[in-house]
């Protein structure tokens, strides 16, 4: 079976007809757990920005929730313990309701990535993002997220956001926001290890700082 993920169907509004047949796949090949990406194209079910952690509210993505919805629910019927999503890197310059934010919650220098800018993890952007998945875990019930490298702190230079600092001689220079990023991830597992969910699978993965050893020796 070819499949990448889970689909909607022609009308893009329902799971696609091979769906059951894919989750009785994972289930009898011994899965218990599955990790929806994200992607672009109109069969999708998860989300059509990159990275981010719910849908951006439009008719389309009702019924693509829906459908995500009834799959997840399919999935869990089957025996599959834990549907997680692609959920984290950028922010949206014309999501609804950040067109005037949106800066306030980019790293800076900025990086343009996929359609929006990498994210800096001190306050504005994490409470938006934990809002955001906090309402997917609601409507959906998933089961938890896989994070890209997001442990990984990113040099900023925001002095608004308390990063950065400007030396004697009127330089600005970036600072690493080590702590926010702890204190983002740790509320990030509090949504899926009590607050919200319980036993949620939190899927940090990381191919490019010290903690890939960790990784190494922990898979
Ligand atoms: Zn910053």
């Amino acid at each position: 079976m070819v499949q990448s993920g889970f689909g909607t169907d022609e009308t893009e509004s329902k799971p696609a007809p091979d769906t059951e047949a894919f989750i009785d796949a994972l289930v009898k090949a011994g899965a218990n757990s599955f990790c929806q990406w994200a992607w672009k194209g109109a069969k999708r079910v998860w989300n059509e920005d990159f990275g981010a952690p719910g849908y951006r509210p439009t008719p389309q993505n009702e019924k693509r929730k829906k459908a995500f919805k009834e799959i997840i629910k399919m999935a869990h019927n089957k025996g599959i313990k834990w549907v997680i999503v692609y959920a984290i890197w950028n922010n949206f310059p014309d999501w609804p309701g950040l067109e005037k934010f949106w800066q306030e919650q980019s790293l800076y220098p900025l990086i343009s990535n996929f359609g929006g800018y990498i994210y800096c993890p001190k306050k504005p952007f994490a409470d938006w993002y934990i809002a955001t998945l906090r309402k997917t875990i609601e409507e959906l019930d998933i089961d938890g997220v896989y994070l890209d490298s997001s442990p990984d702190p990113r040099i900023c230079t925001n002095l608004h956001h308390g990063c950065g600092y400007i030396d004697e001689n009127g330089n600005l220079h970036g600072t690493y926001p080590v702590f926010a990023t702890r204190e983002f991830h740790k509320r990030i597992y509090f949504l899926f290890h009590g607050e919200v969910k319980k036993g949620g699978l939190i899927y940090a993965h990381n191919s490019h700082f010290p903690f890939m050893k960790v990784m190494m020796t922990s898979q």
